[in-house]
């Protein structure tokens, strides 16, 4: 096996990236999670008290309507927990802003939360839900016992609104990434697998997003202990695909941790790699023209450009 450092792809280095016109934000709104799945990168669950307070909900409005950005893309921990999760779900759209809420599904089953999957139609949210299979064993695998169940429970109490329906606007779209250390298999084809198996549950959904495992924090430990570090990085270097560095999500995007700190990404935010390379809080960049400017990056990205390329919502290319 090659060390990292003796790898002869083509690209050695990622190439630099500037920042496009942003639209996107995306939002760290804390790290409680009614689940503690093994496999969590923000270490996420039941007994984590950050959180995302009420003064920077506020600057994060202030961001989006000051910078015209279409789209809030709400993730965590269980972002429905933070106490401020619906009233900056109700001002952003009343904002004409697009909202996503990356859902966990169980949540929506939880006590306390048995309106929340009507608020979400009500308020025209986009879930974005993981699902890493449509087959029991490997769900419960990655994300725990009696998760499944309680998942298709979930995506049951959407579909019944609308969501994920042909004959409605509300979208419902699910994620998959690969167990191991491999890329995702072409996204067209597992959807129509996961379209066929769902469908004869009964439950319905619009698109399956695939998201290629990034080597950093939990994933690059278990490689490393598993001896597949390197012949994964030399995987995701043989695949670099050039066309995918015009479509990275950190061109269009600006991740915010729950303090109100930013990143060019959400693997930047895990890494501690500010954007623009200082730390910097939200409310000293309201006025900042984004365009242009350098994005961090480092070995990680490759697993961004590789194959079909990967991102927040997907594929690059599909
Ligand atoms: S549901 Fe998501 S945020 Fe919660 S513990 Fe699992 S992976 Fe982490
Ligand atoms: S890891 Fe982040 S900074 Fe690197 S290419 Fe992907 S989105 Fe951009």
């Amino acid at each position: 096996m090659k060390a990292a450092s003796e790898m002869t792809s083509v690209v050695q280095h990622f190439p630099a990236v500037t920042r496009r016109q942003l639209h996107t934000l995306q939002v760290n709104l804390g790290y409680r999670c009614n689940q503690a799945c093994s496999h969590c990168h923000v270490d996420a669950g039941p007994d984590r008290t950050e959180m995302m307070d009420r003064a920077t909900i506020d600057t994060v409005l202030e961001f989006l309507v000051t910078n015209a950005l279409t789209t809030l893309d709400l993730t965590g921990g269980s972002p429905e927990l933070n106490p401020h999760f619906r009233n900056l779900v109700t001002a952003a759209r009343a904002a004409n802003i697009n909202v996503i809420d990356r859902c966990n599904l169980t949540i929506l089953n939880e006590p306390g939360q048995e309106d929340l999957a009507e608020f979400l139609a009500a308020s025209d949210v986009q879930v974005i839900a993981s699902m890493p299979c449509y087959s029991r064993a490997n769900v419960e695998e990655q994300r725990g016992k009696g998760v499944y169940d309680r998942s298709l429970e979930g995506l049951r109490q959407l579909n019944r609104l609308g969501f994920g329906r042909d004959d409605s606007d509300l979208r419902l779209d699910l994620v998959y990434n690969p167990h191991g250390p491999n890329l995702p298999p072409p996204a067209a084809q597992l959807e129509a697998d996961y379209k066929r198996e769902f469908a004869e549950l009964g439950i319905h959904f619009n698109r399956l997003l695939t998201i290629t495992n990034m080597p950093i924090k939990r994933f690059r430990h278990a490689l490393q202990r598993d001896g597949h570090y390197d012949d994964y990085m030399q995987t995701l270097h043989d695949n670099f695909a050039v066309e995918n560095l015009t479509e990275v999500m950190c061109r269009t995007l600006l991740s915010v941790d729950w303090r109100g700190y930013i990143y060019d990404c959400d693997f930047n935010q895990m890494l501690a790699m500010p954007a623009g390379g200082r730390r910097r809080h939200l409310s000293e960049v309201l006025d900042h023209a984004f365009a242009d400017d350098q994005i961090a990056v480092d070995d990680h990205c490759f697993g961004c450009t590789a194959g079909a390329g990967s991102s927040c919502s997907g594929a690059l290319r599909r």
